[in-house]
């Protein structure tokens, strides 16, 4: 089950590691009473100790409901901060502070302050993936699970700006036939797949079916059969007949798709380069050392300003009444 960390053991610099980390970080668990939360983007020994895996609201649901004291969030900044937001009375440790985001950091709060009051009558719909000032700035959340369902519950003559995913937020006015006004903000990881390799790919693997996260940009939407967040391209994964498929997103949901479909093939989709720039460079800051130092150190921790923890709430909990 475990496969590559017991191989990796010894001394780093904030001490030694104990010989089995997967015993010790359990231990470490009941000791505080802890929940490790993790996102189907995070190294395969880490999706294999959390008790939870998930997409960005899978793990907002998990965080709003658990009964657990701390929250160790092994996922990205703005991810763990959702967690803060739902659970001001926990803890919750994030293993690396530098695991951020490009969509995120694409969308500055003073920029995006402007870009609003020059839409005063615009509802903000943003993407869950932006840091807790967007979402206080913001009336509503999303992800690209309910993206679609959220803006086709707004009434058709409220115009709403969308932020931070430009890609995303093409996919939901192709989809709402909806107008849009669109914040410019793009992912590295879903900005780098090549539509020409993809293409090369789709030829050499004639039955394979070609599946893509929104996120990624239109060239490469059109060859996908199927467009889904990353817990809907894992189901389909799981319930199509098809036996192979080409995969446009990062590539650390193929641990699950695997597991999940053992007899399945799963070909991610290449990058422009020869390079592991499909891998999301922030996600794999954290490993299983660090989330052990986390819970040891009970650091590092993500706090927030009450007055923007609450203003960041609303949409939050708008998203979960409305995709419930
Ligand atoms: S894959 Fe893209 S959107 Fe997701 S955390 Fe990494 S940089 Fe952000």
């Amino acid at each position: 089950m475990f496969t590559t960390a017991l191989a990796q053991r010894g001394k780093t610099e904030q001490g030694d590691l104990p010989l089995d980390l997967f015993t010790a970080i359990e231990t470490l668990k009941k000791e505080l009473n802890a929940v490790i939360l993790a996102h189907y983007y995070q190294e395969p020994d880490i999706q294999d100790i959390a008790d939870f895996i998930g997409d960005s609201l899978q793990l907002a649901k998990a965080a709003a409901h658990t009964n657990a004291d701390v929250i160790v969030f092994a996922g990205v900044h703005f991810m763990a901060e959702t967690a803060k937001i739902l659970n001001p009375d926990k803890m919750v440790l994030l293993p690396d502070l530098n695991a951020g985001c490009s969509l995120a950091d694409s969308c500055p709060k003073e920029e995006f302050g402007a870009f609003k009051a020059a839409h005063p009558d615009h509802l903000v719909v943003s993407y869950i993936n932006c840091s807790a000032d967007i979402k206080a700035m913001s009336d509503i959340i999303c992800t690209s699970s309910n993206a679609v369902k959220i803006v086709q519950q707004i009434p058709k003559n409220q115009p709403i700006i969308f932020a931070p995913d430009k890609n995303l937020g093409r996919y939901v006015m192709e989809k709402t036939g909806r107008d849009l006004v669109l914040w410019e903000g793009s992912c590295v990881v879903h900005e780098t797949f090549s539509e020409k390799k993809i293409v090369q790919l789709k030829i050499a693997y004639p039955q394979a079916e070609a599946i893509a996260h929104p996120e990624c940009e239109t060239t490469v939407l059109r060859h996908a059969s199927f467009i889904g967040s990353t817990a809907a391209l894992l189901k389909y994964c799981e319930q199509s007949s098809s036996q192979e498929f080409i995969v446009a997103t990062e590539p650390g949901i193929i641990h699950q798709m695997q597991k999940r479909a053992p007899h399945k093939r799963f070909i991610p989709a290449p990058p422009l380069n020869n390079c592991a720039c499909n891998e999301c460079p922030f996600m794999r800051l954290n490993t299983l050392e660090k989330l052990y130092w986390a819970m040891k150190n009970r650091a590092p921790e993500i706090t927030l300003q009450e007055f923007i923890r609450e203003a960041a709430l609303r949409p939050i909990q708008r998203m979960l009444e409305m995709s419930a």
